[in-house]
């Protein structure tokens, strides 16, 4: 695919001492609030819940030096393969049941010029009805997992994951499918929400800023994990771009309607905007709002590992709702009530997920962030077809 990575991004916090102009060769950040970084430093700070925090946008090892320039565009190439994952984790049925549908019945996600190919990314999950069978899917795609040369008995989703880089990817390479679009559930009240897993993908924040307006009025969130402290490597990361599709609340193993249905939208959309795209639509720049993740807060426990208290009920299905300082966050049994004790005001999600137990997490905390994209058209044009603009798509 194309130079996707040089980008340009202006990122601004909700209260912030004035527009922060990132280059990511040097990030050099003044954060007004959240988390406070040293200037030129890569700084840990110690988060609320015993963890060690780089700030979210500190990637002062990768990337080339970004030109801060909003007019600047990219032309990328066409995009030709497209894959949808369902059951990534076997009990999130939303996604297992669309995409079980679609090996069926394809042309509902049928484009003209793309490969779309629907794939049950954890088969024998799926059969279970379980998350996994021996360890998290969406968690094994680092270089080490990926690699052949394990010895003894290997989990089933190391070997999946491998068979997945073997069709998909391979990872990071030329070959590489174009885009995944990873389906999940989540017992959280999250709604539709969008995962992004790169602040400089111009392409992906553009499908994102386009999912948006086509949901709207209907809210759908953004959701930026690429907190070096809070990253995995995911299913869909063996792709160019990449979008999580998480949506609830829904139970394990149940599927609701309404769910399925904003699922399916999304899905719609996301193909809608690709195949615009190979048009020769030109999306000009643009921002949106994401929530960025800071760092993962665990469940209050006693010298044993226990719980001693539970998610509090003014926190309960509150996602993306904002938690001030004195907020209560846990209530134990015998009523005592834990407060948020941080300096600002963060967004919680992923709050009370079911599948986060085992992770020590009860929710995670995050903060309003400002994305930009540079404009964005593919190289295809030449039918002779003026290019549309994007009034003309929506
Ligand atoms: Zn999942």
């Amino acid at each position: 695919m194309g130079d996707y990575d040089n980008s340009t991004m202006r990122i601004r916090g909700k209260k912030p001492t004035g527009t922060q102009m990132v280059r990511a060769d040097k990030v050099r950040m003044r954060w007004s609030r959240g988390v406070k970084t040293r200037r030129g430093h890569h700084g840990m700070k110690k988060g609320g819940a015993g963890v060690d925090l780089r700030h979210p946008f500190d990637r002062t090892a990768a990337g080339p030096p970004l030109a801060v320039n909003m007019a600047a565009s990219s032309t990328l190439s066409a995009i030709h393969k497209v894959a949808i994952f369902g059951g990534t984790h076997g009990n999130e049925l939303s996604g297992v049941l669309l995409v079980k549908h679609w090996l069926k019945h394809g042309g509902e996600i049928t484009k003209p010029g793309m490969e779309v190919r629907p794939f049950i990314a954890n088969p024998k999950a799926v059969e279970k009805c379980v998350r996994y069978i021996d360890t998290d899917l969406n968690r094994v795609f680092d270089s080490e997992s990926l690699s052949n040369d394990r010895t003894g008995k290997i989990p089933y989703e190391i070997t999946q994951a491998q068979k997945i880089n073997s069709l998909f990817g391979p990872k990071g390479s030329k070959d590489a499918y174009d885009v995944i679009l990873d389906l999940h559930n989540t017992t959280a009240h999250m709604g539709a929400t969008l995962i992004l897993e790169n602040s400089r993908d111009n392409f992906t924040i553009q499908m994102c800023n386009y999912i948006q307006k086509s949901m709207a009025p209907e809210h759908c969130p953004v959701l930026l994990i690429e907190h070096p402290g809070v990253k995995y490597t995911t299913t869909r990361s063996i792709a160019k771009h990449s979008i999580g599709i998480e949506v609830g609340p829904q139970p394990q193993g149940v599927i609701r309607a309404d769910i399925l249905h904003k699922m399916r939208k999304v899905v719609k959309y996301a193909l809608d905007f690709m195949n615009h795209f190979n048009e020769g639509t030109a999306f000009p720049s643009c921002s949106i709002e994401v929530y960025s993740v800071l760092e993962k807060i665990d469940y209050p426990r006693n010298n044993i590992g226990d719980l001693s208290a539970i998610i509090h009920p003014s926190l309960q299905d509150q996602d993306w709702k904002p938690l001030n300082p004195g907020d209560p966050m846990f209530i134990s049994l015998d009523g005592k009530v834990t407060c948020y004790e941080g300096e600002n005001t963060v967004y919680p999600t992923f709050v009370n997920e079911a599948a986060y137990y085992e992770k020590t997490q009860a929710f995670a905390k995050t903060e309003k962030v400002t994305l930009s994209a540079q404009s964005i058209q593919s190289v295809t044009l030449g039918s002779g077809e003026p290019p549309a603009s994007l009034s003309t798509v929506f």
